[in-house]
Formats: structure tokens, sequence, C-alpha cells
């Protein structure tokens, strides 16, 4: 059975040091599911706080929702645009943070191809 993959996810199966392409489709499919739980949980858990932080604040007016067109609006009493440059500055802090990630984890792989780690057969038998 072949399925349409994308260039993401063809990419992510090269990289996996498992020497078995089945078990390496499987492994990256049990990745994509995990990743997959996390954002619909945050997704409703993000829905949950808003709700409760709008309804413990329920004497401030809240401007009726507008077409996404009108982003940013500049309106003070937004919550809508307001949501979403918090979520925009989130994804920005996340995708820097992922940046750094891969960045630290190139580097330490460059470092180790540089200076490789002795194998136990290159040391010098002084007996
Ligand atoms: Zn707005």
């Amino acid at each position: 059975m072949s399925r349409v993959q994308s260039k993401t996810e063809l990419l992510l199966l090269q990289t996996h040091l498992e020497p078995q392409e089945a078990k390496r489709e499987q492994d990256h499919q049990q990745f994509t599911k995990e990743i997959t739980t996390m954002i619909v949980s945050l997704r409703s858990q993000f829905l949950v706080n808003t709700q409760k932080i709008l309804s413990e604040n329920k004497d401030i007016r809240i401007r009726p929702p507008h077409s996404p067109n009108f982003f940013n609006c500049k309106f003070p009493d937004c919550i809508y645009c307001q949501l979403r440059e918090s979520m925009e500055d989130h994804l920005k802090l996340m995708n820097k943070s992922l940046t750094a990630h891969v960045t630290t984890s190139a580097e330490k792989q460059q470092q180790t191809r540089i200076f490789p780690r002795k194998k136990k057969q290159d040391k010098i038998n002084l007996d």
C-alpha cells in the first residue's frame, strides 16, 4: 500500500536512522499522530483559557467579530485581532526555538564529523 507523501514527510523518512523503510514509515506516522494530538489538545486548551479569561472580565465590552481581511483593525477592544496577534507571536517564538534547536543539532553533528570520537581500536596498547 503506497500513499502520497509530502516533501516534508519524505525528508523526515530519509532522516530517520532506522534502516528498515517500513519501520521508518511506521515511526513517522506515530510521530505525526502524536504531534496532531498535541495540536488538538493545545487548541482546545487555548479555547478554554480564552473563554475563562473573557468570562472573568464580563464588564469589558468586546467588539463583535469582523472580517479577517481587516486584520489588524487597531481597535483596542478587538479581542479577535489581539488573539491573532498573540498566536502569531507564539508561532514566531516556536519557529525561532525550532530553528535554534536544529542549528544546535547541526553544529553538534558537524563537530562530531570534525572530531570523531576515537574508537577502542584506536587506543595505543601500552602493554
Ligand atoms: Zn480587529
